[in-house]
């Protein structure tokens, strides 16, 4: 997981108050802040509503702003979807709220991984009427630190984290875990959203055998040529790792790679293996 940056300046307009449109001439009747009402009223997520979370405009900004990868996993997967970090079925007023949103693809979405699921460590919050007073509109796109700093939830939001990479440690075969070991809020997300699944695993994996392959395996002349070529695919590596501009999936992994060793033990073999040629 790396951290993202959401402009809350431009919120996307199908979540502000007054829009209305599309839908069932039913749903046209009512403006978001009247849904967001009815929804608060009857204290559950209406699926009616559904296609306010999901609209176009908001599915596109959340892909420009995640670069159309997974807020967890970091892949491009075909199907991704519009996610709720708290769930709307337990926090149902806050279904359409921009900070509430995210990128996420079909499998750590999925049943069995986040779906519903959202540990805290603290007591949860129930209803949109903390303190028994009436839920104040006007901040409904913005209530995450809010409620972070009451419920202390044990599942890492890219938005609200600065820097989230550097909680992550990997090892040679792709296997992610909390860089420190008491960080209960890493370990949580790596255990609810699957990150040491199988296929995650093995796509990490690759990328470490790839760049084994293209050091290792380079038939050279000799040291110089090998030095100048192994130069060329680190700063590829390198390059493809950088956090802020790179586009590449798995990019904490890749800065991990880069950063802790990984590709200096690699290089290091390249080099032994030519001084024994
Ligand atoms: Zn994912």
């Amino acid at each position: 997981m790396i951290s993202v940056k959401k402009d809350f300046e431009n919120i996307p307009y199908p979540l502000s108050k007054e829009h209305c449109e599309n839908g069932t001439q039913e749903r046209t009747a009512t403006t978001n802040e009247d849904r967001r009402k009815t929804v608060i009223e009857n204290e559950q997520y209406d699926d009616n509503f559904n296609d306010r979370y999901k609209h176009k405009e908001i599915r596109k900004e959340l892909g420009r702003i995640y670069k159309e990868k997974c807020a967890f996993c970091e892949q491009n997967q075909e199907i991704m979807h519009v996610e709720h970090y708290r769930p709307k079925t337990k926090y149902y007023w806050l279904a359409f709220s921009w900070d509430n949103l995210l990128l996420a693809c079909a499998k750590c979405n999925g049943s069995g991984n986040k779906a519903s699921h959202f540990p805290v460590e603290n007591t949860a919050i129930v209803s949109p009427k903390i303190d028994c007073s009436d839920i104040d509109l006007s901040k409904i796109n913005n209530f995450c630190k809010e409620y972070d700093e009451l419920e202390k939830p044990l599942l890492l939001n890219p938005e609200q984290e600065e820097d989230l990479h550097f909680r992550f440690s990997f090892d040679r075969n792709g296997e992610i875990c909390p860089t420190n070991s008491n960080d209960e809020q890493a370990k949580q997300t790596i255990d609810v959203i699957k990150l040491n699944r199988d296929s995650l695993k093995i796509a990490r994996k690759k990328i470490i055998d790839d760049f084994e392959k293209s050091v290792i395996g380079k038939k050279v002349k000799d040291k110089g040529e090998l030095r100048r070529h192994v130069m060329h695919e680190m700063e590829m590596l390198r390059e493809k790792a950088d956090i802020q501009n790179s586009d590449e999936n798995f990019l904490a992994f890749r800065t991990y790679v880069v950063n802790e060793g990984i590709m200096k033990q690699i290089i290091k073999s390249a080099f032994g293996q030519s001084n024994q040629k």
